[in-house]
């Protein structure tokens, strides 16, 4: 339910960010966090903070984080089920991605998965053709009744929903703890090694806050800014391989930034594809980590891409959707996700709206 437009709402209706008297209300907290971590992150430029071991932990959490905990984990498991995995490494995975502040993994899961059945159509909560600045970063500062209700989480997750983990990561205590465990872990770490290099009680201190501030907070803002790049950018620009029917792109900047998230395209053509990267150079460290956990007997049931002839056929024949397989497993939710972007003929269990 939307509450009584405020004052930052009527702000926002007067410079036409918000439609006029509208149920869309701006989330003032959420705004906060995102202001505010990128101002912490800005504490990168005090020299005192400074250290290569930190400036390290970036693209080392960049890996950790967003790539085992968001690409691996959120998306392409528990969004598409694009393998299996032992469940202590899902719910490992699943800790990992929480602790990247992008919302709980049901919300997560549920936008994405709303995201496929409507892409660059106008139930897509984050489509680039409101504007490059809404599906970056201002879809999130808007509570939207119509995409934040019980009606979105029974549609589009309802599989997760049965999940007991899952549901325990929902809990606003538990993702503080998370969160509070992170920061702990670095300014721990950051001290002990700053102890030993420094051997004094304000290197340990020094090397402790310069862990804090590269290692969470610059790190949290990258990764941010990488997942809601392909959000944007993956929308707007970039190349086809597939004639989807939505404006997905392959965009070789996201790509490589993201571990093979930007290879866009390719993902909405096959959403369940474990696989991102469908030509020899589109390198997706994402599906590689997949690969060698397979090798590892740690991943199964790893969906690969349909060779390409199958898998363009509908499209190079102007088919709707370029699409082989969908976004999720039948079994793992309900029909009207299933079929997401799955060809218009033959008829799947009923028409997707
Ligand atoms: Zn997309
Ligand atoms: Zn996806």
């Amino acid at each position: 339910m939307s509450g009584p437009p405020t004052f930052f709402d009527r702000l926002l209706w007067r410079v036409n960010f918000l439609p006029r008297d509208s149920a869309l209300r701006f989330q003032p907290q959420i705004a906060a966090v995102i202001f505010g971590f990128h101002l912490l992150a800005l504490l990168a430029c005090i020299p005192w903070l400074f250290d290569w071991s930190a400036v390290a932990l970036v693209p080392i959490g960049m890996y950790l984080f967003g790539t085992l905990g968001i690409n691996i984990g959120f998306h392409r498991l528990l969004t598409h089920r694009g393998f299996e995995c032992p469940r202590w490494l899902e719910c490992a995975l699943t800790v990992l991605g929480v602790c990247c502040r992008e919302g709980t993994p049901l919300s997560w899961v549920a936008i994405h998965r709303m995201h496929h059945q409507h892409s660059d159509d106008p139930p897509d909560p984050h489509t680039p053709k409101a504007s490059f600045f809404w599906s970056h970063v201002g879809w999130f500062l808007v509570y939207d009744p119509a995409v934040w209700s019980i009606n979105t989480y029974d549609r589009y997750v309802r599989d997760l929903l049965r999940d007991r983990f899952i549901k325990k990561m929902e809990k606003p205590r538990t993702q503080k703890r998370v969160q509070l465990a992170q920061l702990a872990v670095f300014l721990t770490l950051g001290a002990i090694v700053g102890a030993v290099v420094h051997e004094t009680w304000l290197g340990a201190l020094q090397m402790s806050l310069s862990w804090l501030v590269w290692g969470v907070f610059v790190r949290t803002v990258v990764v941010w800014h990488v997942t809601w790049s392909v959000n944007s950018l993956t929308h707007m620009w970039g190349y086809r391989n597939y004639n989807t029917h939505d404006d997905s792109r392959n965009n070789i900047f996201v790509g490589l930034v993201s571990n093979g998230e930007g290879w866009h395209n390719n993902h909405h053509a096959q959403p369940r594809a474990a696989a991102h990267g469908h030509k020899w150079w589109e390198f997706d460290l994402s599906f590689v980590t997949i690969w060698v956990l397979e090798k590892l007997g740690l991943a199964w049931d790893v969906v690969r891409p349909k060779p390409r002839a199958d898998a363009t056929s509908g499209a190079e024949s102007g088919a709707e959707s370029g699409s082989a397989t969908p976004a999720v497993p039948a079994a793992a939710a309900p029909a009207e996700v299933a079929v997401v972007a799955a060809p218009p003929v033959p008829a799947g269990p009923g028409s997707v709206a």
